[in-house]
């Protein structure tokens, strides 16, 4: 259960049996990001791990509820560093999920004669600089656009995730490797204890109860200010978007196939692997409003923004506007559509960049904030929380 308001300390007490000096590591967000980090700390460094989620599963929320694309690097010709992290991390990302993508459908890339921010040209030379693959696509795939708005079509290389695979093979190799995993339990407060220990203080269900922990990690996505928020520490100036992802059938002719039309105001339509199903998103359409966490100012809880809207979905003006460059799509048929929060770092509106967000000692030592901004950045956040990272084009403090 979510809780609006912490519950008070008197309601608040130990679990019983729970040893103070047992537990190393308590990981806030049962995401991709939290799982992959517990799982880090846990098989990696041996540490003694509880990962906290307030849903009633993992990676019920951004995790699954997104475009589910493997970045290969072609989406970011505005951020070189996000790019080339993309074609660094999509054949890692490939090697140890492969059992969670979809490579089994063409991908394509089309340049708009107008609004685009890049040429054919310069998009063409721009993947040639990042290594990517790139080839014209076929007559008959060209054909399905109409000529006099797209400039040019081309074959790429980039596959989908199935985030209901990924959930369970989170879920087993957290059991396997031994990590003590809490469903169903939110993270409402973190205060620093006399021994230098910190305390999260949970709810589960109308029960309190804290845990003591060396280093705690919050990995909650959007709530990520939420947490600080309830603890009275300092904001982290980060940007919000509601956001509207259609689920939909495509015509026939089309099943096999993922269409990117960038960069600029247009729109994505690919499968969506863990319904059988399309992503259609809309550059201009997908997000519904946005705002920003600023320090010192009220601060809005994401999930509670998102549940208060009255739900009402833009895929009639995505596919208005998509038609016209690929009239085929006036055959889809929505299904339904995944409302999420998105959230990114105020600078990725200018460049479009991704990178990670890792605050060591966020007002509290020994209190780490972490936020990825795609999923195989998973291997960035991994690599900054060891130490080992090169170049990861990272945002820290
Ligand atoms: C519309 C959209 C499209 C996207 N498209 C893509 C894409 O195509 N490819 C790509 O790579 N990335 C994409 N992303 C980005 C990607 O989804 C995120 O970077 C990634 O999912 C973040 O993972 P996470 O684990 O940090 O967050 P989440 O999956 O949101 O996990 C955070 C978890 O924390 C839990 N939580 C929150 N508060 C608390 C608390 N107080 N206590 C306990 N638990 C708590 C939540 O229940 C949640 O499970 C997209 C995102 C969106 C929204």
């Amino acid at each position: 259960m979510m809780l609006d308001r912490p519950p008070s300390r008197a309601a608040l007490a130990s679990k019983p049996g729970e040893h103070a000096a047992a537990i190393d590591d308590v990981v806030i967000g049962g995401g991709f990001f939290g799982c992959s980090l517990a799982l880090y700390l846990r098989q990696t460094l041996g540490r003694r791990v509880v990962l906290l989620e307030a849903g009633s599963d993992l990676l019920l929320r951004a995790s699954h509820s997104n475009q589910a694309r493997v970045h290969n690097g072609y989406h970011y010709p505005r951020s070189l560093l996000t790019a080339l992290r993309s074609r660094v991390n999509y054949p890692r990302f490939l090697e140890q999920f492969r059992d969670c993508v979809d490579q089994a459908f063409d991908k394509y890339y089309a340049v708009s004669r107008n609004f685009s921010k890049v040429t054919a040209n310069q998009f063409r030379s721009f993947c040639t600089t990042i290594g990517a693959p790139i080839t014209p696509a076929p007559a008959a795939i060209r054909k399905l656009f109409d000529p006099d708005l797209i400039e040019a079509v081309f074959t790429v290389q980039e596959c989908a995730f199935d985030a209901v695979k990924l959930r369970h093979k989170m879920a087993a190799l957290l059991a396997q490797h031994g990590v003590d995993v809490r469903c169903g339990t939110e993270a409402v407060r973190v205060r620093a204890r006399a021994d230098s220990r910190l305390l999260v203080e949970c709810a589960d269900g109308d029960r309190g109860h804290e845990i003591a922990a060396k280093r705690v990690y919050n990995c909650t996505y959007s709530r990520t200010n939420r947490l600080l928020a309830s603890s009275s520490l300092p904001l982290i100036p980060l940007k919000h978007e509601v956001t509207e992802i259609a689920l939909v059938e495509v015509p026939d002719a089309i099943k096999h196939l993922g269409i990117t039309v960038m960069c600029g105001p247009f729109f994505s339509v690919m499968p969506f692997p863990s319904r059988g199903l399309h992503s259609f998103s809309h550059v201009r359409y997908t997000p519904h409003c946005q705002w920003q966490d600023v320090p010192d100012q009220p601060y809005m809880d994401p999930y509670a923004v998102l549940a208060n809207r009255v739900p009402q979905s833009n895929f009639p003006r995505m596919v208005l506007d998509a038609r016209r460059y690929m009239p085929i799509l006036a055959g889809c048929r929505h299904v339904d559509s995944l409302m999420e929060v998105k959230t990114v770092l105020p600078r990725s509106d200018m460049d479009d960049s991704r990178p990670i967000l890792l605050r060591r000692d966020q007002g509290l030592p020994n209190l780490d904030c972490i936020m990825g901004a795609k999923i195989d950045n998973v291997f960035d956040m991994i690599e900054s929380v060891a130490g080992t990272a090169a170049v990861v084009g990272r945002e820290s403090a």
